[in-house]
């Protein structure tokens, strides 16, 4: 066994005991994707991994690949995954020696940091003090600024009146940004292009944060135009060595969320490259840095990447969803090194000693809804093939006839390609993600394909306006003719050819006047349609004149069939007219719940008329309001919730009995 040591050099913010001894058990306080990562990393190691749960996630994939896996109480993340106390309790009952807390939940909790460090455990991160000051934006950029590190032009101070703000954002010079300092997630942020309209995004961003971070507070700073969001990894240890290992290009970005990853950045001077990897590195060693870390940066892209023209955002405190590029262009396992680093070992490498491996991309695969606005979409994932291939690697969290649930970030999995080039790179993720199967619940993978095959992006001229300028607001649906022909065939036997044998060559109720032609009642995505069935001379069947095309892929449950083609997704049942939905008797309607979640407000109660596209609720659900809008003019009927309700997803909130049923 090796003897403790101390380190080499001091370490100022470093408040728990260094040893160079390896772990021997480390508890993951996470779930999903990261903590299936972090637990294989620790595995090949020779470490004992210990999961936590909540009830949701009882048989999930990463209790399962745990040796040993606690429970931590009840679905809700404050409820569980958040509360500090029961997964430290964990972590003592296991035996554990180290908290690897991923990104997210705890990751970037400097009192977490500081309770571990209490209860004898090693926190696999930086230290508290760090991790505090990189935590307000304004407080960070500041203390950047102080060590020679560039940053956006603005008001980062303490003053917050609106007419004192709207004075520095006229100084700044238009468009500026109002960003909240406590912000994460692009919340509480708001582009300004004119003195006119300061007052009123300065109010509603400052209400946006204090509702999602207790914190109105905001700094102003000029709008960079053609922003390329370009970070930089960083790596420190315990002995005063800091390194950069590279950039990442996260400019895909939809809402100033992050959609595909890639390293290094298209365009990237070296001289540049070298000049972000020394401010990272200050900005590091500026707060006493240790373990893995993520500095990011605008940069103004009007003329390409240019030495002089990048700013300091934020330091990401934690290891980073995207950092499965760097591990593909460097080589290395960033969860090892952060390892290594936590027991107190040198980084075994210095900054001269790495160079860049060809290029990688990184796709991040969600259950979500493109032509319903990108809405989570729940449910179970009634088949789940990730892709393989050449350079290819898949992180993920579930596995088929699992559940996305509406507990959680519905990240399906993260598809990272990597080639000898960037074109090899994106080829690579292009065709990874057309041999990706998901059915169930919606996916963006058509999206996220179109997207590597775009000519702007391909190109390297893209910026974060990227995608809303390319693709508008919403893609179209996913339906498609074929799909729904395939499905229908298969629905009705008749995908195996000609039978006789099949009920729906004998004539019936929906028969019509020509016998090789009939109607079937369906539902296409949920909606009652009648598709029309018919034979050629040939006796081969068609679904609306067309025969099912090759490429689909048919993938049963219990309530239908989904039909999979192009990266899209067609649900398809059978259904009988004669079933007839009591709720729709009386010619009235019924408002139900869009998903999951908290109902916020309801505007209408019994006996109130109103008219068609009136909102009726609201209903909070992951983390985003969805206002409910009368179908129809009428009278409501009843209001079966209460404000503040948790309800399902299809709940019935409010009756409604439409005009037409009046008349
Ligand atoms: P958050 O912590 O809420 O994610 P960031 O400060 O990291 O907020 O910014 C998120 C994204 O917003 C960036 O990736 C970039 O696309 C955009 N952004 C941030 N600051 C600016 C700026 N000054 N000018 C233009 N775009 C910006």
């Amino acid at each position: 066994m090796r003897r403790s040591r101390k380190p080499a050099s001091a370490c100022s913010g470093c408040e728990d005991a260094v040893t160079t001894r390896p772990f021997a058990a480390v508890l993951v306080a996470n779930r999903g994707e990261i903590a299936c990562r972090i637990v294989r990393t620790a595995r090949a190691r020779g470490m004992r991994t210990i999961a936590v749960y909540s009830e949701a996630d009882r048989d999930a994939l990463h209790v399962r690949l745990a040796d040993e896996a606690h429970p931590i109480g009840p679905a809700p993340a404050a409820e569980s995954y958040l509360v500090a106390e029961r997964i430290l309790a964990a972590a003592r009952a296991s035996g554990a020696d180290c908290i690897h807390p991923g990104y997210g939940f705890l990751s970037e909790r400097p009192d977490f940091a500081e309770a571990c460090a209490a209860a004898g455990l090693v926190f696999v991160g930086p230290p508290a003090l760090a991790i505090r000051a990189m935590g307000l934006k304004d407080a960070a950029k500041r203390l950047v600024e102080g060590a020679g590190v560039p940053v956006v032009p603005g008001y980062h101070g303490d003053r917050q009146e609106p007419d004192f703000l709207r004075e520095r954002a006229g100084e700044i010079g238009y468009p500026v940004l109002i960003k909240a300092v406590a912000g994460g997630g692009g919340k509480g942020m708001r582009r300004v292009d004119a003195p006119a309209d300061f007052a009123a995004a300065l109010e509603s961003a400052r209400r946006e944060a204090q509702g999602a971070f207790g914190d109105p507070r905001v700094l102003v700073e000029k709008y960079v135009l053609a922003p390329r969001h370009v970070e930089i990894q960083v790596f420190a240890d315990r002995h005063g060595n800091a390194v950069s290992l590279f950039e990442r290009d996260c400019s895909l970005q939809r809402r100033h969320q992050k959609v595909i990853e890639e390293a290094p950045a298209p365009g990237m001077p070296p001289e540049m490259r070298a000049r972000m990897g020394r401010a990272a590195t200050d900005a590091a060693k500026a707060v006493g840095y240790v373990g893995a870390g993520t500095v990011e940066f605008i940069a103004d892209g009007r003329d390409g990447l240019r030495p002089d023209r990048f700013y300091f955002m934020e330091m990401n405190t934690r290891l980073q969803v995207e950092h499965p590029v760097t591990e593909a262009i460097t080589g290395l396992d960033l969860v090892d090194l952060q390892f290594r680093v936590a027991s107190g070992e040198p980084l075994p490498f210095g900054e001269g000693d790495l160079a860049i491996d060809g290029h990688a991309v990184e796709a991040r695969l969600y259950a979500e809804d493109p032509a319903n606005g990108f809405l989570p979409s729940t449910g179970r994932l009634w088949a789940f093939r990730p892709p393989s291939g050449d350079g290819v690697r898949v992180d993920t969290g579930v596995r088929e006839g699992d559940a996305v649930t509406p507990f959680y970030d519905p990240m399906i999995a993260k598809v990272i390609a990597h080639g000898a080039t960037r074109d090899e790179a994106l080829d690579r993720l292009s065709a990874a993600l057309g041999d990706t199967l998901v059915a169930g619940p919606r996916t963006n993978t058509a999206f996220l394909r179109a997207l590597c095959d775009a000519p702007g992006f391909r190109a390297g001229a893209f910026d974060t306006g990227f995608i809303e300028r390319t693709f508008g607001p919403a893609p179209k649906p996913d339906r498609d003719a074929g799909a729904l022909a395939a499905a229908v065939l298969r629905l009705t036997g008749l995908d195996a050819g000609p039978s006789d044998a099949s009920p729906w060559a004998a004539g019936d109720a929906f028969q019509l006047g020509d016998a090789r032609t009939q109607i079937v009642p369906v539902t296409v995505d949920g909606v009652r349609e009648a598709v029309r069935l018919s034979w050629d001379a040939e006796g081969r069947p068609a679904v609306d004149g067309l025969a099912a095309p090759a490429g689909v892929t048919l993938v049963a449950a219990p309530d239908g069939v989904f039909a999979l083609a192009g990266g899209g997704q067609t649900h398809v049942a059978l259904f009988d007219p004669f079933d007839v939905d009591l709720e729709h008797l009386d010619g009235g309607d019924v408002v139900k719940a869009p998903m999951h979640g908290k109902v916020v407000a309801l505007f209408a109660g019994p006996g109130d008329r109103v008219a068609k596209g009136q909102r009726l609720a609201i209903v909070e659900a992951m983390k985003m309001e969805h206002q409910l809008l009368a179908p129809a003019d009428g009278t409501v009927g009843a209001v079966l919730v209460e404000a503040g309700a948790q309800v399902a997803e299809g709940a019935k909130l409010i009756t409604l009995v439409t005009e037409a049923a009046d008349a």
